[in-house]
């Protein structure tokens, strides 16, 4: 089964208009070079129509970095699913492990972000990954697996299609230690076997990105993976010369 290749850019708390300036015209440089690979940049959300007119003309989506569960109301500081559609966004991060970590948000909190991105018709883009002392306790099939459970339990698995898997082992994440590409793929298989328990064709057609210390110097070999399709790119989605030559790793 042949996926299309995907790379996603977290800016994270990151960025200026002059630097996000700067950032877009170096990808734009260097994007014809990347083939048929899919490109979102996820900037922090005051930014996103900044760099959704930027991007106008270009095959760069936009992805927001995170949402709130509530429709439109009381709720101070937040972003609802329809603020993101209406500004451009065609893809929101749910389930980042800082948000996970930082902000609190349990398997059932990321479920029903899960679900209310994509009533509101964005692409998820679905995070799970351990920590390093689930990986040392030997965990990380049932901390991802049960990271899945909750999203498949409300939403069903054929909502997975409609969405992307990042794999993140927290562990990898700023941390400069990325997983191997054998390690990265042992999870992506777990994953891809997992949904094929209940649909085969889920199973073969979501995208299952990467993500952990992802650099110019490794994406191809991570690439090359049977059930990886990409990565989701942290640091280095802040250098377009990086960026981009992990774009062509695709
Ligand atoms: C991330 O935060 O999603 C990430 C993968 O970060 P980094 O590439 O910096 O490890």
């Amino acid at each position: 089964m042949s996926r299309q290749t995907m790379v996603a850019g977290n800016w994270k708390m990151n960025g200026s208009m002059g630097s996000i300036d700067t950032l877009m015209s170096g990808i734009k440089a260097g994007l014809a070079d990347t083939g048929d690979t899919a490109v979102v940049v996820c900037p922090p959300t005051i930014y996103i129509q900044t760099v959704k007119s930027l991007a106008e003309g270009t095959k760069i989506e936009v992805g927001a970095q995170n949402l709130s569960a509530e429709a439109p109301g009381a709720f101070t500081g937040e972003m609802s699913s329809c603020m993101l559609t209406d500004t451009g966004c065609k893809y929101v991060i749910v389930g980042h492990s800082e948000r996970r970590a930082y902000y609190h948000e349990d398997d059932m909190m990321v479920a029903k972000k899960y679900v209310v991105a994509l009533e509101a018709g964005l692409v998820p883009i679905l995070c799970v990954g351990e920590t390093l002392e689930e990986r040392e306790a030997n965990i990380t099939e049932q901390v991802v697996g049960r990271q899945l459970d909750a999203v498949i339990a409300l939403s069903g698995v054929d909502s997975l299609a409609k969405g992307v898997i990042a794999y993140e082992p927290v562990w990898a994440i700023g941390t400069g230690k990325t997983a191997t590409p054998e390690q990265a793929q042992e999870v992506h298989a777990f994953i891809r076997q997992k949904i094929a328990t209940l649909s085969a064709d889920v199973a073969s057609t979501v995208q299952v990105l990467y993500g952990g210390s992802v650099k110019g110097a490794n994406a191809a070999e991570l690439f090359a993976k049977e059930d990886i399709d990409g990565g989701l790119i942290g640091g280095a989605s802040l250098d377009a010369d990086e960026f981009l030559t992990i774009c062509k790793a695709g």
